[in-house]
């Protein structure tokens, strides 16, 4: 399925192929990315859910770019900062500046989600009902960059609220601004068609396996 260079995949890919044969196969619309250079429309496409993996497989194999007809799809959005913010603009048009309240559900309803960016959203909302994710990859903090820059406010209380959370997170709430920086020198628009955050992943590691000893 994922045969672009970048990997966009979050925690529906994984929902996706799960086997339940107690229940009923379930369509469910994905949001996907043309991985063909030149292109990279994003785009809807619907997939089965709760059937034989192969099944889901071959479903999966089967959705083409809407615009170039290509098979070389990438499941997820891959949202650069630009494109997210244009996206906020254009739902709040010209709101100077939209609630907190509002822009919570913005991203509950359009935001680029993966299961840690959830669980950063969860901790900093206060949500009790919390499944722990990590990020584990270049694409996993894109995705919590861009709550971060859609609720700036939470920035000042990240390391403090994470510091409750379980290993590695306190870490990595202690060592955010730097991981940042260095994730947008190497991409400033978080743009991974674009650019290979080489460094960062290695930094990212060495946060996340400092708590692992
Ligand atoms: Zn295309």
């Amino acid at each position: 399925m994922a045969r672009g260079t970048a990997n966009f995949s979050s925690g529906s890919a994984k929902a996706l192929i799960r086997l339940e044969p107690a229940d009923v196969p379930r369509i469910q619309i994905d949001n996907f990315r043309c991985g063909r250079e030149q292109c990279h429309v994003r785009f809807q496409a619907w997939s089965i859910m709760h059937v034989e993996i192969s099944v889901a497989l071959d479903r999966m194999k089967a959705i083409r770019c809407p615009k170039c007809k290509t098979n070389n799809v990438l499941l997820g959005e891959g949202r650069t900062l630009s494109e997210d913010r244009a996206d906020r603009d254009a739902y709040f048009q010209g709101e100077r500046e939209p609630g907190l309240t509002s822009r919570k559900n913005w991203w509950l309803e359009f935001g680029e989600k993966g299961s840690s960016s959830k669980f950063l959203f969860n901790m900093l909302s206060e949500i009790p009902d919390i499944r722990l994710a990590v990020p584990s990859d270049a694409s996993d903090f894109r995705r919590c960059v861009l709550l971060l820059d859609l609720i700036p406010e939470w920035r000042d209380k990240l390391e403090l609220r994470m510091a409750k959370a379980p290993d590695p997170w306190p870490e990595l709430a202690r060592n955010w601004d730097s991981l940042e920086r260095t994730l947008r020198k190497e991409s400033p628009d978080l743009d991974f068609f674009k650019d290979k955050p080489t460094s960062f992943g290695g930094m990212l590691q060495i946060v996340i396996s400092s708590k692992k000893q």
